[in-house]
């Protein structure tokens, strides 16, 4: 089902009116975590002001360390409900379970399979089965071959609506959080015909990193990115060193239209 021989034509995934793989570069943007309702909203503000389509805000957080910040679940959906609500943004957001899904699916508009689930099968399963819109991150280790595989698992329920994102593997190399691997973009697209697009800020884990490697990504062909913003980074209680303030993320997006004009 994933692959391009069986369906040349690019597969576009509607988000509830926003498309992604169409003609149009989707930004989505905002916290790593939601905090607290005013930091989602005055950040939710800024990303759409600066031409974000989508809001991204992580509710159940896969924490490295079971002592570090969990997320306000249940809670935080309902921030993100409510910035949708008041700004029109789009929203997603990471689902961590199975018994979950169907509750989180209700409340957003497109679900996120984080790099650490990607081959959890049975929670792929579930999402292929909610018919939501899938934003399906690459494992931390994973090859194009298992991530297409995962991606199969999802349309395999009967959900078409699988959008790839690059977001970094792991390598020797340790100057950088994950080597993020741009050649994956065009190999994707060569070998399906599901969008892709990319998270220079998981695959760097550095400011200084995300708007260079944006940049490449939409010079290599992505459909979109996907980007932490926080308005006070240093307080952030996940992600803060990667995460762009407002002003940043603004300048990032004019960047981003000037590659998207020459191309
Ligand atoms: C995230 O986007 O919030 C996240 C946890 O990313 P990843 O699964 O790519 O590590
Ligand atoms: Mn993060």
């Amino acid at each position: 089902l994933v692959n391009r021989s069986f369906k040349p034509q690019p597969t576009v995934v509607d988000v509830d009116g926003v498309k992604i793989g169409g003609d149009d570069i989707v930004l989505i943007a905002g916290p790593c975590a939601v905090e607290s309702r005013e930091q989602l909203m005055i950040t939710a503000r800024a990303v759409k002001d600066a031409g974000a389509r989508m809001l991204r805000g992580g509710v159940f957080k896969p924490r490295t360390s079971p002592y570090s910040f969990q997320g306000l679940q249940w809670e935080g959906l309902e921030y993100m409900v409510e910035a949708r609500e008041e700004l029109g943004l789009k929203i997603v957001t990471e689902v961590v379970n199975t018994q979950d899904v169907e509750r989180v699916a209700e409340k957003v508009d497109m679900l996120q399979i984080g790099a650490r689930n990607m081959q959890n099968f049975q929670l792929l399963r579930e999402v292929g089965k909610s018919g939501k819109p899938v934003l399906l991150k690459r494992g931390l280790a994973s090859t194009i071959e298992e991530w297409l595989n995962a991606a199969e698992y999802i349309m395999a329920e009967g959900n078409p609506n699988v959008v790839l994102c690059e977001r970094g593997i792991r390598t020797f190399e340790t100057y950088t959080r994950n080597t993020l691997d741009l050649s994956a973009v065009p190999v994707i697209k060569s070998k399906s015909h599901l969008p892709i697009i990319v998270d220079p800020s998981h695959g760097t884990g550095r400011r200084d990193l995300i708007k260079p490697m944006a940049m490449a990504a939409i010079a290599a062909g992505a459909d979109g990115l996907i980007i932490e913003v926080h308005p006070d980074p240093k307080s952030a209680l996940s992600d803060g060193p990667q995460s762009l303030k407002p002003d940043e993320f603004d300048d990032l997006v004019k960047s981003i239209s000037k590659i998207a004009e020459v191309l």
